[in-house]
């Protein structure tokens, strides 16, 4: 860039994040199935119709009598003990459970709230990501059982098809006086102090095999997955780990978090390539002392949730990202409307390209490191069936400073025409022209196409150099190193581990609950 080269390589990372589904709480799809019973609207009609049959059934001077069930009065309340009805059952409040699905489908994923009787049926409440299929209306328990609980996250089936994680019953209700070494294996993780740098690609063997990475324990996966990703085998994110505190700025939990993560997490893992569960559980009791999000020590959560939780608030780390519109961010979160491309099996730099085009953004510098978050709606609503993570990304079309190449000719862009993003040449990204291949391309000209173009400005110093005739050839591109994604719904790390010389990259997946499963 300094007018030396002609083209610079940039050794610029990416870490992206996928997700399957949805599983963030405050967006959670509710009755994703159209023949729920539990659909807001449905448990609505049945209260009205209940109204309406009691009322009918005063004003006729008697009670309806027969077998309609539904219809029928509701019993009266017996009060039963949640704790002692979910003893009886094997089960415990609070703990991880799973909800058998019928017809062939994965059991679903929660916790147990609450226990209870109705309609002379043990029925349980649970926390899960989707509503279980064949559930009872919430409303209908809600109105027969006044201890049942209120929150609309929770829905309600039959208590015997609720069964403890296997994943988690090891790890339920540890005696308060074993050893970390007890509760969680015999293999030593000392910790370790100073710097340590990435595992090298001669130790990437180390990196597999049993009681290796970090340990899972009690839904700890989106964390595991995401630290795994950040610190195993790349030095982008060091950064957090070494910044001095900053007295006026920081936090007075800053260097207690800063430490933990330093010697207990990421040293571990690049010194004896395994962090101790307790390790990780020593930093979620740091992040959830903050109080800014709660259930960090039992609950399930987002990478992007943690992410933001870690950089922003507890480390304040410089946002990584910063956009055009003077935002910043830690995680871009790609958002499109698709609704006029035919994006069957869209890349996550088509995706990047699209979300940044469609708001008028542009990145002001070049990001050591980007983290992406693909577009998702809920387990049976997605926008896409599948993205692919592009294994590497060109952002010179994005970065507002940059020299920029006409498509056509190579030289000095001078506009971008949006209306050509995946329009032509089978669904080509190119998008920015000089003056004079855009005058000459006879798409632009059609009256019906009626391409609108964007003047591209540089800063002085870019103009002066390329002119006119000079070809443009120092595209900015970052590769990929790991995809965070939910399989077999949990979140696990797929580690992309780009070898040197050339060769072609390897892959190291990561999955900390996998001795559980
Ligand atoms: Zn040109
Ligand atoms: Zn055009």
């Amino acid at each position: 860039m300094d007018g030396k080269k002609k083209s610079i390589d940039v050794p610029i990372e990416a870490l992206m994040l996928a997700s399957d589904y949805e599983v963030d709480s405050a967006e959670r799809p509710r009755s994703p199935y159209p023949f729920d019973s539990q659909s807001d609207a449905s448990a609505a009609a049945a209260a009205a119709a209940d109204a309406a049959a009691d009322s009918h059934a005063a004003a006729s001077g008697h009670r309806r009598q027969g077998s309609d069930y539904d219809n029928a009065p509701p019993p009266p309340y017996e009060s039963v003990d949640p704790l002692a009805l979910a003893t009886e059952h094997g089960l415990e409040l609070n703990a991880a459970i799973l909800v058998e699905e019928p017809r062939n489908h994965q059991p679903q994923q929660g916790f147990l709230r609450w226990c209870g009787s109705f309609r002379n049926e043990a029925i349980a409440g649970v926390d899960c990501e989707m509503t279980p299929f064949d559930s009872v209306s919430a409303s209908a328990v809600r109105r027969a059982c006044p201890d049942a609980p209120t929150d609309s996250s929770i829905s309600f089936v039959q208590l015997n098809r609720v069964r403890l994680d296997p994943r988690f019953r090891e790890t339920r209700s540890p005696a308060p006086d074993l050893t970390p070494s007890q509760r969680f294996g015999h293999k030593t993780c000392e910790i370790v102090d100073g710097d340590c740098k990435p595992v090298a690609h001669e130790h990437w063997g180390k990196l597999v095999g049993p009681s290796r990475g970090i340990q899972g324990h009690h839904n700890s996966c989106y964390l595991d997955a995401t630290l795994f990703a950040m610190f195993t085998t790349v030095s982008v994110f060091d950064g957090v780990l070494n910044r001095k505190r900053n007295k006026k700025k920081d936090i007075p939990e800053y260097e207690e978090i800063q430490k933990c993560l330093k010697l207990n997490i990421v040293n571990c893992l690049r010194e004896h390539q395994f962090v101790r569960a307790d390790h990780v559980i020593k930093l979620r009791e740091q992040l959830d002392k903050l109080g800014k999000v709660p259930g960090m020590l039992g609950e399930e959560k987002d990478p992007e949730e943690f992410i933001n939780l870690l950089l922003d608030h507890a480390l304040k780390h410089d946002p990584y990202i910063k956009l055009s519109s003077n935002q910043a961010c830690h995680v871009l979160q790609l958002f499109v409307d698709s609704s006029q491309y035919d994006l069957k099996l869209p890349d996550t730099e088509t995706l990047l390209h699209l979300t940044l085009l469609q708001a008028g953004l542009k990145l002001t510098q070049t990001p050591s490191c980007l983290v992406l978050q693909t577009p998702r709606s809920g387990k049976d609503y997605k926008l896409f069936d599948r993205v692919v993570p592009s294994t590497e990304l060109d952002i010179s079309n994005l970065l507002t400073e940059h020299p920029r190449q006409c498509c056509v000719c190579g030289k000095l862009a001078e506009l971008e025409c949006h209306d050509c993003f995946l329009q032509f040449q089978e669904a080509s990204k190119d998008y920015t022209f000089c003056k004079k291949c855009f005058d000459n391309n006879k798409d632009h000209k059609n009256p019906k196409a009626q391409h609108k173009t964007v003047g591209i400005k540089y800063p002085k110093q870019v103009t002066k150099k390329y002119g006119k005739d000079k070809p443009v050839e120092c595209p900015v591109k970052m590769k990929l190193f790991a995809v965070v994604c939910i399989h077999t719904s949990h979140y696990v790390c797929f580690l992309r581990l780009c070898q040197p010389d050339n060769r072609p990259a390897k892959w190291l997946f990561f999955d900390s609950m996998a001795d559980r499963s």
